[in-house]
């Protein structure tokens, strides 16, 4: 059976991570979260007081961001780790997820994660999750996925998420951010967020997680033969 590429990408808080992860597991392929990757740099811009609408500020700042996955146990869920330091709790804080779409549209910031996303999938064998994967990181990955679901849905399963990492936000916070993010995402200059031509459009407002991952599973089946 061949390795392939899987591209999942689509709105906010649709549940892309979680279905990404499993279908993963179940190939034996690695999964990247693209998205952390963007919340792990806008945490350093944050923690470092990057001026965003300054180029030399940004160039500098992303000079000293060094990014890596790690898993801490035999079959746990990989983590980020920026500069050596494990940060995959931290980036989901909504402070992050306020201002992450706006440091996805720096030109630097795409640039340079990227490259880092296509080395990850020189091998094949990766399911990558994001915005922008079956556009412009894979434009030939061989199974593309384009998820989206209803606002309330995702403000809720995101709520829930929050909650079990003991975090809590308010729904309307919560939904407000999903919305303003997916506008900022789909309205940006550099790679928006885009359904590919070749793309399978998957609602998942009132599908379960488990009908998720077999639908992904069989789709990406079909194309390893
Ligand atoms: O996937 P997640 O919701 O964690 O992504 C956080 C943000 O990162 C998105 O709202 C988007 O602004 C940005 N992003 C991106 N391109 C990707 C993945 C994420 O611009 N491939």
């Amino acid at each position: 059976m061949k390795k392939i590429i899987i591209a999942i990408d689509g709105l906010s808080g649709c549940g892309k991570s979680t279905t990404a992860k499993s279908v993963a597991k179940a190939l034996k392929y690695a999964y990247i979260d693209s998205g952390s990757m963007y919340r792990a740099v806008t945490l350093h811009f944050l923690e470092s007081g990057t001026e965003l609408t300054n180029s030399e500020d940004i160039r500098q700042s992303l000079e000293s961001v060094q990014l890596d996955f790690r898993t801490l146990e035999e079959g746990g869920s990989q983590r980020i780790f920026l500069n050596g330091r494990d940060v995959e709790d931290e980036i989901r804080d909504m402070e992050v997820s306020e201002l992450v779409s706006e440091v996805s549209k720096i030109k630097e910031v795409r640039e340079k994660l990227v490259a880092i996303q296509r080395n990850l999938g020189e091998n094949r064998g990766v399911v990558m999750d994001g915005r922008d994967i079956g556009t412009v990181v894979f434009p030939g990955a061989e199974l593309k996925v384009f998820m989206y679901a209803d606002l309330n849905v995702r403000a809720d399963r995101r709520r829930r998420e929050l909650l079990d990492k003991g975090k809590s936000a308010a729904f309307e916070h919560i939904a407000r951010n999903l919305n303003e993010r997916d506008h900022i995402d789909s309205t940006r200059k550099e790679s928006p967020l885009l359904k590919a031509a070749d793309a399978v459009e998957m609602d998942t407002s009132h599908l379960t997680f488990d009908d998720q991952v077999e639908q992904i599973l069989d789709l990406a089946r079909d194309r390893m033969n």
